[in-house]
């Protein structure tokens, strides 16, 4: 499995590329997606370095979790999150990105172990305005980071988004940039760092628009298989 050494290499280069001609000289974190991805090619990108970890799906991610825990991971959730999952959620995760609801936002907070820094929140915002797109819309969004900057157990880190597909580099980064001026204007008033845009197709516009973090699952390990077992 020399190719996810290759493909890590390859990406972080063409970070490196995006951050120069973005004229950026922060930190992009490169998240690492490994739904539908077994836990040995978790292990050997860990061996090539990489540490933070996205997982959508809450019981495969703690089956793998299980298999890795000789390994310092750093383990983000970033799927859609039904509120009889909080609980497993709020213990077994170190970042959340699509908290999207008060009340989810309210359960995690209440669920996260004392023992344990506060779980790291990013919202998830809806830029297209498709009905059936998850995330706040940008209008309720200072009303719910509001809310959740009270909550003892969470740290608010900033926002999260996933645009419609597109191929047209024009278009991911109109997407891009109503996100990064939502964010823009929440950091008025809130202290945030993290700004969650970009997958396979689209991180390059992403940085350009400002991503902190991009979560990049099938250009480091391959198509997905489509019989993997999540028990979801
Ligand atoms: C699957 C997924 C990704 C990674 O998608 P790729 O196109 O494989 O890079 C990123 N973010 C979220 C929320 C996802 O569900």
């Amino acid at each position: 499995m020399d190719t996810i050494y290759d493909s890590l290499q390859a990406i972080q280069a063409t970070i490196l590329q995006a951050k120069r001609t973005a004229h950026r000289d922060d930190e992009i974190l490169l998240l690492a997606v490994s739904k539908a991805q077994p836990s040995d090619k978790i292990r050997v990108a860990y061996l090539a370095g990489q540490r933070a970890f996205g997982e959508n799906y809450v019981q495969e991610a703690i089956n793998k979790q299980e298999q890795l825990l000789d390994c310092a991971i750093e383990w983000h959730f970033i799927g859609p999150i039904q509120s009889n999952k909080t609980q497993l959620v709020a213990q077994h995760f170190d970042w959340v990105h699509s908290v999207d609801r008060l009340k989810i936002a309210a359960r995690l907070n209440e669920a996260r172990p004392s023992s344990l820094t506060p779980l790291n929140v990013c919202i998830q915002i809806n830029s297209s305005d498709e009905e059936s797109k998850s995330g706040v819309d940008i209008g309720s969004l200072a009303t719910l980071a509001e809310a959740i900057s009270t909550m003892p157990n969470l740290k608010l880190r900033g926002l999260m988004a996933i645009p419609a597909p597109t191929k047209d580099l024009a278009k991911q980064r109109a997407q891009f940039k109503i996100v990064g001026d939502a964010f823009k204007t929440l950091k008025h008033t809130f202290e945030l760092d993290t700004l969650s845009i970009g997958m396979s197709d689209d991180y390059v516009a992403a940085i350009h628009e400002g991503a902190t973090i991009v979560r990049i699952g099938s250009a480091i390990f391959g198509a997905r298989a489509s019989n993997f077992k999540n028990e979801n």
